[in-house]
């Protein structure tokens, strides 16, 4: 089978090179001739483990290519995956399908023999059908199906989840098009992965539903987590309890700064828009995009409240502005939020993160970049850890310590055993535990 993937981002990049993998010969395409170039060379865009070792292995077997020629591309190709990006819409916060439509444009004038276009990007009920619709405009003689194959993988752990995902979903209403995606995915089989077939609105919806759960979930254990420190109880434990029931399940009830990332702020605010102009409103989804929205805003309240109720003329040591380990993605990362506030506060801010420092950079003027977290912790009168990178997790605190101008550490992901801390002499803070 032949693919063709437009935009080669996160999702781009890791579905073609795992596309390839599976044995499929995949041109990724990108607008950014300059990614392009550093792609062919061997260099990842991204920071996301094993992908460098899984790109090299798909260019070397002449099964992964990258191009900036949409036309060549599509072709030849059996199947056309849409992964462009679809961020918030500025003022309504509706999915931007501006990058899709553009895509979908470019694709159906390229179209020569019948191709499946498949959207990857998560895209609002409703969109398969409209690129059906301006592909059939612009090339009324094509041959082609649409299909929407939403993908579920997490940054930081991409290749594994997209190699053996929890399940894939796949709405598509021909069998022709039905038939050329099961080829696609035939290695899944091997695995037994449960393959969702469904029509297209259903397909685009558990997309946003899925994430719009996971984020709920998240900011639940937030709000328990509040109630902890006014009840005097252990939102670590109190998840453990929880999550330990199958219904529940433990993953995504970790208590934290609030969710961020580049799926979850836009999708939870694309499904309500979209719900509230279907008439159908999701008022649980509603509240979860408030709350985490103030959640992330109040943060940088906690770290001055940890500093005495000031932090003007302090130096405030930050470890980690990544939204998560494991990637440099920034996109609607805590730290976008809590940083900014910190210094408009008065505070002078050093940070280090592990990958995310370059990306990080132009998003977060005025901060002094570190090394590594001792050099970040020096001089600093309060360490804060945003982001639980492993090398935030072992850290030698008496060393960190001893160069420190005072003894505090807010620790909003709760890495820390609270005894331990204090036992150093620090005075210690963390979410939802006393
Ligand atoms: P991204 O911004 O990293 O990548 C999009 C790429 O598309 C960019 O490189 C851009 O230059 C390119 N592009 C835009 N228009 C193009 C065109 N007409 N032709 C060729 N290239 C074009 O985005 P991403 O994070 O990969 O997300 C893509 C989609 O997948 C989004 O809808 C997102 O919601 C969804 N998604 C993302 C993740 C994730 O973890 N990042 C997970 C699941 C789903």
């Amino acid at each position: 089978m032949n693919i063709a993937m437009i935009g080669t981002g996160y999702v781009g990049l890791v579905s073609g090179a795992c596309f390839a993998e599976f044995g499929s010969t995949v041109t990724c395409v990108d607008l950014n001739a300059n990614k392009i170039e550093r792609l062919r060379n061997g260099e990842i865009s991204i920071y996301e483990p094993g992908l460098d070792d899984l790109v090299a292995k798909g260019q070397k077997s002449g099964r992964l290519r990258f191009t900036t020629d949409v036309a060549g591309s599509v072709a030849v190709a059996d199947a056309v995956f849409l992964a462009v990006g679809t961020p918030s819409r500025r003022g309504d916060g509706h999915a931007d399908l501006r990058y899709v439509e553009a895509a979908a444009f470019e694709v159906a004038k390229a179209l020569t023999g019948y191709t499946v276009i498949v959207t990857k990007s998560t895209v609002p009920v409703g969109t398969g059908r409209r690129v059906a619709e301006l592909v059939r405009e612009s090339n009324p003689a094509a041959a082609f199906d649409v299909a929407s194959n939403p993908e579920f993988l997490r940054e930081g752990s991409a290749i594994g989840d997209f190699m053996r995902p929890d399940r894939v979903v796949i709405g598509c209403e021909s069998d022709r098009a039905r038939e050329v995606l099961r080829e696609l995915y035939r290695p899944l089989y091997l695995l037994e992965t449960p393959i969702v077939m469904t029509d297209l609105e259903t397909a685009e919806l558990t997309k946003y539903a899925a994430n719009a759960f996971l984020a709920t979930k998240i900011t639940f254990i937030n709000e328990i987590a509040d109630l902890c420190e006014k009840l005097g109880a252990n939102v670590q434990d109190v998840a453990r309890g929880m999550g330990l029931d199958g219904r529940i399940g433990k993953k995504f009830l970790h208590a934290g700064p609030g969710y961020g990332g580049s799926c979850f702020p836009k999708d939870t605010l694309a499904l309500a828009r979209t719900a509230q102009d279907a008439g159908s409103p999701v008022r649980i989804v509603e509240t979860v995009v408030q709350i985490n929205d103030r959640r992330k805003g109040a943060m940088a309240g906690r770290i001055m409240a940890a500093c005495g109720g000031s932090v003007r003329g302090k130096t405030i040591a930050v470890l980690g502005v990544a939204f998560k380990p494991n990637t440099d993605d920034m996109r609607d990362a805590p730290s976008l939020s809590v940083i900014p506030a910190l210094q408009d506060a008065g505070a002078h801010v050093r940070a280090h993160d592990p990958a995310a420092m370059r990306e990080a950079g132009p998003l977060l003027p005025g901060v002094e970049w570190c090394d590594d977290a001792y050099q970040t912790a020096e001089g600093a009168h309060a360490v804060a850890l945003l982001t639980e990178w492993n090398e935030f997790r072992g850290l030698d605190l008496s060393r960190l310590g001893a160069s420190m101008a005072a003894r505090v550490f807010v620790d909003l992901r709760n890495v820390y055993r609270p005894e331990a801390v204090r036992g150093l002499g620090f005075e210690y803070s963390s979410i939802g535990r006393q």
